[in-house]
C-alpha cells in the first residue's frame, strides 16, 4: 500500500508496519524487516566490524598512514566542490541528489530509496522509493530526525527494483552494508552524507521554538562550516545566521540529543561509496569517494561539478581539548562553554576567523565526536563499550589521553585477505 501525499509521479512512499527496537536504536528499517534477529546481525550500536565491511565494500580498509584516512575511513578522492548551477531547494549545492538523478537517468540504477519531507511535516523524514530522476528534486534539503529507509528493501525488491541507489546517513549505511551480501540485490550504489548531532523531529520543533518567534516559518537550518547556524525563512524574511556560542543551548534539555546520536561511532559514513557533506568545505561542499564506484558516480555529474581546492587553516587541539573538558563537565547534559556573556560575541567574531577551517575544521568535529561516544559510552553505557567502539574511535581520541581501559576494547579479528568491491 503506498500512502497518498501530495508528490509527483516517480515517487512512492509505501505504508510502514513494524516499530523500532527499544534502547539504543535509530529505526533504520532492519526491525520492521521480515527477519526479526536481523538487527543482531546489522545494528552499529551492537558490535559494528568496520575493518571487515570496509573490505566487502572498498576492497581494504582504514589505512591511517594514508593521507586523511586516520579521521574520515577509507579514500580514493577528496574535494571542496559545487554544482554549478547549485539546485533549487537543495541543503547545500545539491550534489547528493544530482548523483543520485543521474544513476536513474542513465539508468544504471531503478530506483532510489531515500528521504522526503513528510507532507504533514516538512522536518520530518519519510522514506521514498524513486523511479524518475525528476522526483529527486522533491527530496532536497535536509530533515531532523530519523525513518525507517531500510524498510523500503523489501518493497523495492518486490517491485522488481533490483539495481537500487541508496542515500543515507550512518547508522542507516552501516546496517545496508552489514546485510548486503543477504539482500540479493544485483548492484547497491550508496550515497552517504555525514550526520552528527540528530534528534527526534519533536525535540527539534523545540529548538525552532527557542531559535524565532515564528518557526513554523523556518525553511532552512543548516550548522555551517563558519561557525554559524543559517536559518532561512518562507514569509520573504532575509536569512539569519546566528553564531554558535549565541545558539539557545543551555535551554535544551539534557536528552535533547538522543543517546543514539550522542554515542555514534561513524561521522563520516566510512561505508558510503561515496560521502557527501560540507565539513571540510569551507564554505563549499566536501566529498569523499571511497571506491572505484564513488569514483564514476562522481564522473557521471561530468562539467556540472565545480572543484575547489581544498583548504587546511588553523589548529585544532585547543578546541578539541576544550570541548572534551566541557563534554565531561556537563557529565551527560549540554557541554556548556563557561564563557561570560559579554565575551560570547567576541568570540563569535573571531572564530570564523581563527578557528580551524577547511579540512582542519573537519578533524576537530570527527575528532569532537569520538570523544563524546567514549565518554557518553561510559557513563550512561560502560558495559557497551567493549563491543560498540570500533579501533578507528580510539585512534581518534588517543591523543586526548583517552584510551581504552581493561576490559573496554575487544581483540580485533586478524585482517583477512582483500576482497574486491562487490559489482
Ligand atoms: C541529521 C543530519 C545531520 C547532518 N550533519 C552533518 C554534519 O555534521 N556535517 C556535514 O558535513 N554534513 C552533515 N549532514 C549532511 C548535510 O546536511 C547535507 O545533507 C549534505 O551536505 C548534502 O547536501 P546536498 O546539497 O548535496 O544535499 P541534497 O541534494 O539537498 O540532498 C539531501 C539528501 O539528504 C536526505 N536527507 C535529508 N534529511 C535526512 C534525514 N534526516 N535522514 C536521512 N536522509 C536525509 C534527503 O532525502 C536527500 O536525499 C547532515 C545531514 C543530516 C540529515
Ligand atoms: S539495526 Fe536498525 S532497527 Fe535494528 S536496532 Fe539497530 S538501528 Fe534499530
Ligand atoms: S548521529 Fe549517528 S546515530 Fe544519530 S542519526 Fe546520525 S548517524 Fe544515526
Amino acid at each position: 500500500m503506498t500512502r497518498d501525499a501530495p508528490f509527483s509521479s516517480g515517487l512512492e512512499a509505501p505504508v510502514l508496519t513494524g516499530a523500532a527496537r527499544p534502547g539504543l536504536c535509530t529505526d533504520c528499517g532492519v526491525s520492521r524487516m521480515g527477519d526479526g534477529r536481523a538487527c543482531g546481525r546489522a545494528c552499529q550500536f551492537i558490535q559494528p566490524d568496520y575493518p571487515g565491511l570496509e573490505r566487502a565494500t572498498h576492497g581494504r580498509e582504514t589505512d591511517p598512514s594514508r593521507g586523511e584516512e586516520g579521521f574520515f575511513g577509507v579514500t580514493t578522492r577528496m574535494m571542496r566542490a559545487r554544482l554549478d548551477p547549485p539546485a533549487q531547494g537543495a541543503q547545500w549545492t545539491g550534489i547528493t541528489t544530482a548523483v543520485a538523478a543521474e544513476l536513474l537517468r542513465d539508468g544504471t540504477v531503478d530506483a532510489v530509496l531515500t528521504m522526503a519531507p513528510d507532507p504533514d511535516d516538512r522536518w520530518k523524514p519519510m522514506p521514498v522509493i524513486v523511479t524518475e530522476p525528476e522526483a529527486l528534486a522533491q527530496c532536497r534539503g535536509m530533515r531532523m530526525g530519523y525513518a525507517p529507509l531500510l524498510a523500503l528493501l523489501e518493497p523495492a525488491r518486490a517491485a522488481g527494483h533490483l539495481r537500487l541507489a541508496i542515500i543515507g546517513i550512518p547508522c542507516q549505511v552501516y546496517a545496508l552494508r552489514a546485510l548486503e551480501a543477504e539482500l540479493g540485490f544485483e548492484r547497491l550504489y550508496v550515497i552517504g552524507t555525514p550526520c552528527s548531532d540528530n534528534t527526534t523531529t519533536e525535540n527539534f520543533h523545540s529548538f525552532l521554538k527557542l531559535l524565532d518567534a515564528r518557526p513554523e516559518t523556518i525553511s532552512y537550518l543548516e550548522f555551517r562550516a563558519d561557525y554559524h547556524v543559517e536559518l532561512r525563512f518562507d514569509d520573504g524574511r532575509k536569512a539569519r545566521m546566528i553564531p554558535f556560542l549565541q545558539l539557545p543551548i543551555s535551554q535544551l534539555p539534557d536528552d535533547f540529543f538522543p543517546m543514539t546520536c550522542k554515542t555514534c561511532v561513524d561521522y563520516t559514513n566510512r561505508l558510503a561509496d561515496i560521502t557527501v557533506g560540507y565539513m571540510g568545505g569551507d564554505g563549499d561542499q566536501w566529498i569523499i569517494s571511497r571506491n572505484a564506484r564513488g569514483d564514476e558516480m562522481l564522473s557521471a555529474l561530468g562539467d556540472r561539478l565545480t572543484i575547489l581546492p581544498l583548504t587546511d587553516k588553523g589548529k585544532r587541539a585547543g578546541a578539541v581539548k576544550g570541548f572534551m573538558e566541557n563534554t565531561a563537565r556537563a557529565a551527560g547534559g549540554m557541554p556548556l562553554r563557561r564563557m561570560p556573556d559579554w565575551l560570547r560575541p567576541i568570540v563569535s567574531f573571531l572564530q570564523p576567523r581563527i578557528g580551524p577551517r577547511g579540512v582542519e575544521f573537519a578533524r576537530t568535529r570527527v575528532e569532537m565526536k569520538a570523544i563524546e561516544t567514549v565518554l557518553h559510552l561510559r557513563r550512561a553505557h560502560p558495559a557497551r563499550l567493549k563491543n560498540m567502539v570500533p579501533a578507528h574511535v580510539w585512534r581518534l581520541v588517543a591523543p586526548y589521553g583517552l584510551r581504552p581501559d581493561p576490559g573496554e576494547r575487544r581483540a580485533e579479528p586478524p585482517p583477512l585477505a582483500p576482497s574486491p568491491p562487490q559489482d
